[in-house]
């Protein structure tokens, strides 16, 4: 016998929810391509620590709620799954298999609907009185927490007339069988039973609404979650996508259409968390930019069929939001379901930058300065050989230098920054390492130009430095600039390039451990913090060496800011932003500098020479002397050289 009122509901929800997703996806499909399916094992480690075991969602605040939510729904899953097949098919039952699984199973489903319960209203109590921020408190999300919440109840009013009638014993559904309290009152069997149909429509109906309402709401994340995690960037840190130049007319993202698939799925999955808006730089400092509008713009912007992602209307982000992001990896570092923002506000750039030179004009000079001498500020190359007038330099050659010291721009042309080049320089003397530099004929990295959406002039640069690297034999390179350092390790692997790339401070720290580089008493009275630079840290997982060398000069650990390593605060100058003025909101800078001196200690050290430059004016524009800003390399050679 088949309950034909229910096959029918069902039958009329399924094939509306299967119309709905069948949509959903079609939209993903006009992504472009993205190679995601690769290391499959890979894939499903970190799907399952992820997703299933929660580890993403744990480590944030209110985690563990979230958490026992979807372990919930796993367990519940069977319940309703058996609700289903017995409201189509009423002889079909848990209750055919052994009396004593059957009774453990329901145990389980009692306690965990009860569990549902309490996370349910711990959750509604924290939306009205401590949210991660206001604008949660929507209609919506208390909607699909009352939908949760009522199901629980309905379903535990069915099972509470199965044990007043006898047919659960009242001991496997202890919490149900409390539930019962709703029944009494009523005097005939009539009633009672009454009662216990509206229960099990009131099941019926929440459960395939609720399944219907998914994919038009923020909870499309249950059905998109998980293989939002599976197909996650593998490798750290997320490389913009080459572009391909010679068949790719529409270069970066205009439309939704011309972001990947990957990244449209990513904005069907965003659960609205708001850990990424909490850990933004420029949010916190008041610009326009929001990580998680702007992913919930992206699916607006899909949802609706709009011609550009950019621009004033509503389902568009504004110009300000894309030029306002430092691509310091904050947000994608917290996501719990790993959605890559930067790369799609990267794509942004590039599309206003290549296809309608639409830019911020400050960034005009930028662009010629870097095509026509291959540095920021347009200096004659040959400016680069005077930075170490003061020691004995060599040019690079392979027979006789282990190392390319990759001076980079600001190490060559920038005053300050100068100074951490020789201090590095001559902490690889000391400790006899042999180095050399390619002179006037190095070019700068592109770091920023790639950033700032100037795909084409990073394209050019990239090769030609490639090329040179090949034909003079470098094999190993050390760079004092976290920016070159990433661009020269990681970006340039799109162009050929596979070689041993470190940071000066990696470089350091091996040499203070094997006892290479000798550290006196200077600083062992110096109270140090340390700023983990964005590209350094977060991007490249680089977080001890620098704190090793610091725990070498002071015999103590570096006393820690507020943000530090995976949610450290950036300087304000990454994603080309170095180039460009702050006028919107506060300062970066400004905001770290204080985080600093908030430490109450005597040194600030940094290990990138703009987060040098930006802490530098941040303290400047704070008005204080109470703390000194130095390269961690500068620190240790007074450590070792004085
Ligand atoms: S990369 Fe940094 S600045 Fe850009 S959106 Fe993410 S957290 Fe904000
Ligand atoms: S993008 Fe990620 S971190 Fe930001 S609100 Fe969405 S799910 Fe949360």
């Amino acid at each position: 016998m088949v309950n034909i009122p229910f096959t029918i509901l069902f039958a009329v929800s399924m094939l509306a929810f299967a119309f709905s997703v069948y949509k959903k996806v079609a939209l993903i499909r006009q992504g472009r391509p993205t190679e995601r399916t690769d290391r499959g094992g890979l894939r499903t480690a970190a799907m399952l620590i992820n997703a299933v075991f929660q580890k993403s969602v744990i480590r944030g605040s209110f985690g563990f709620n979230h958490a026992l939510l979807f372990w919930s729904f796993l367990v519940l899953l069977v319940a309703n799954g058996e609700f289903i097949v017995n409201g189509v098919f009423p002889r079909v039952s848990l209750d055919r298999l052994p009396e004593a699984f059957h009774h453990w199973l329901l145990l389980a489903f009692d306690i965990v609907s009860v569990l549902v319960l309490i996370a349910v209203v711990a959750a509604i109590l924290r939306k009205l009185f401590h949210p991660l921020y206001k604008e949660s408190r929507t209609a919506e999300a208390f909607i699909i927490l009352g939908v949760i919440g009522a199901l629980m109840l309905a379903y535990m009013g069915i099972v509470a007339f199965q044990v007043m009638i006898g047919w659960v014993p009242w001991q496997y559904a202890p919490f149900s069988a409390l539930f019962s309290v709703v029944y009494a009152g009523r005097t005939t069997p009539v009633e009672v039973h009454q009662l216990a149909v509206f229960f099990w429509w009131a099941h019926a109906v929440l459960l395939l609404g609720f399944i219907n309402f998914l994919p038009y709401s923020k909870h499309m994340h249950i059905l998109t979650a998980i293989p939002n995690v599976y197909f996650k960037l593998l490798d750290k840190p997320a490389v913009p996508q080459r572009e391909n130049f010679e068949e790719v007319t529409n270069l970066g993202a205009e439309s939704f259409k011309d972001l990947t698939w990957k990244d449209l799925l990513d904005s069907l999955t965003c659960t609205e968390c708001g850990r990424c808006q909490v850990n933004c730089p420029a949010t916190l400092t008041g610009k326009p930019l929001n990580p998680r509008t702007l992913i919930h713009k992206i699916k607006e912007n899909m949802n609706e069929n709009e011609a550009a992602l950019v621009g004033e209307g509503e389902h568009q982000i504004s110009k300000d939001a894309v030029w306002s992001c430092v691509t310091c990896g904050a947000c994608m570092e917290v996501c719990p379901v790993f959605i890559e923002h930067a790369p799609k506000i990267v794509k942004m750039r590039r599309n206003m930058v290549q296809m309608n030179s639409d830019f911020p004009e400050e960034l005009l000079n930028l662009f010629e300065n870097m095509e026509q001498r291959s540095n920021p500020w347009g200096i004659a190359p040959s400016e680069r050989t005077k930075v170490f007038t003061s020691i004995k330099a060599q040019d690079f050659n392979p027979e006789e230098t282990e190392y390319l010291f990759f001076v980079g721009c600001a190490g060559a042309f920038d005053s300050r920054s100068k100074q951490i080049s020789l201090a590095v320089a001559m902490l690889m003397d000391e400790a006899k390492v042999t180095w050399g530099t390619l002179g006037k004929d190095e070019l700068c990295c592109g770091d920023s130009v790639r950033r700032l959406g100037n795909e084409y002039l990073f394209e050019q640069m990239a090769l030609k430095n490639v090329e040179m690297f090949k034909a003079r034999g470098v094999k190993k390179i050390v760079t004092q600039c976290p920016h070159c350092f990433t661009t020269l390790k990681n970006d340039y692997k799109q162009y050929g390039l596979e070689i041993e790339v470190i940071h000066h401070t990696e470089l350091l720290d091996t040499l203070v451990r094997d006892g290479k580089l000798k550290v006196n008493d200077n600083h062992k009275k110096t109270v140090i913090t340390y700023h983990d630079s964005c590209y350094l840290g977060r991007h490249n997982g680089i977080y001890e060496q620098p704190r090793n060398i610091i725990k070498a000069i002071t015999g103590k650990e570096p006393v820690e800011m507020e943000r530090s390593k995976d949610t450290a605060f950036c300087c304000g100058a990454g994603g080309g932003r170095m180039w460009m003025e702050e006028n919107l909101g506060t300062r970066i800078n400004v905001n770290r500098a204080q985080q600093a001196i908030d430490t109450n200690a005597g040194t600030l050290c940094t290990a990138c020479p703009y987060c040098m430059t930006m802490m530098s004016d941040g303290m400047k524009d704070l008005n204080t002397k109470s703390i000194y800003v130095k390269d961690i390399a500068e620190v240790l050679a007074e450590s070792v050289l004085l």
